[in-house]
């Protein structure tokens, strides 16, 4: 089923690049691989896609040491993501946590000088850590998503439109970064042409766009609704739980994703 809606999408892909090029829909997302030592495959286009475990409804982001106006912005960027309906919803958890931790399963948001590998920032303005294993099910799920802010920008909570002056939009880098946390890569890495929030670099777009929108649907299907989602062709046996992430802690992968400010 997913193979005939790719299928569809090439056709209007083909057909929208004789007219209308920035209608074309081109996202990209960390593919399946096989068991280690193989890891998750970044920047597809086809195949089956790793997401949050099939059940996982709900995707915790812990807002460490953010202030209110800050809060209010990760809330309106996880809302936008959960506004498109599928069956992952994103909200702030009540957890604080480490940010560098991957095997904790505390999704962080916060501030640091530098990368969690000691490394500067460069000209990265936040970088998404995502953290995978390989399931009992036989396929890589994501198990946590670390979102780290360059603390040397000039951020500000939201600001809607053009930036200047060197200023950093919090609200628009942050729901880039939430697409990472869900699967979704850089179209424009991908070989992709498109108007897009999930592209490499930040630019005057500040909401989602019909290529991101689609690429949430196609990761975790339509439904809000977790009792309607099609199951895991998988028993439900041995599932989940920290002991499975602890016997395959060796089984780890992780990818990380930065975003990067245009000019
Ligand atoms: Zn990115």
């Amino acid at each position: 089923m997913k193979r005939a809606a790719k299928h569809a999408f090439g056709i209007g892909l083909a057909f929208s690049l004789i007219c209308l090029p920035e209608l074309t829909l081109g996202y990209a997302y960390v593919g399946q691989a096989g068991p280690p030592p193989e890891s998750p495959l970044g920047s597809q286009t086809t195949g089956e896609p790793v997401t949050w475990p099939d059940g996982q409804a709900n995707v915790l982001f812990a807002l460490n040491n953010l202030s209110s106006d800050y809060i209010s912005s990760a809330v309106a960027a996880m809302a936008a993501w959960n506004a498109v309906g599928t069956r992952v919803q994103l909200q702030q958890g009540s957890r604080v946590a480490a940010p560098c931790n991957g095997s904790d399963r505390v999704n962080t948001v916060g501030w640091l000088p530098s990368t969690c590998d000691g490394e500067e920032f460069g000209d990265a303005l936040a970088i998404t850590v995502i953290s995978f294993r390989y399931s009992s099910t036989n396929r890589w799920e994501i198990v946590d998503a670390d979102i780290i802010l360059n603390q040397n920008r000039s951020w500000i909570p939201y600001k809607s439109g053009r930036l200047s002056g060197g200023q950093v939009d919090f609200r628009r880098v942050i729901l880039h970064e939430l697409g990472h946390a869900i699967g979704l890569e850089h179209p424009d890495e991908a070989g992709q042409h498109v108007e897009a929030i999930m592209n490499s670099q930040v630019s005057n777009l500040d909401t989602l766009q019909a290529d991101d929108r689609q690429g949430i649907a196609f990761l975790y299907g339509g439904s809000t609704n977790p009792a309607t989602r099609t199951p895991a062709a998988s028993s439900g046996s041995g599932g989940g739980g920290a002991d499975v992430m602890l016997t395959l802690l060796g089984a780890i992968a992780v990818l990380r994703r930065r975003v990067a400010q245009v000019g």
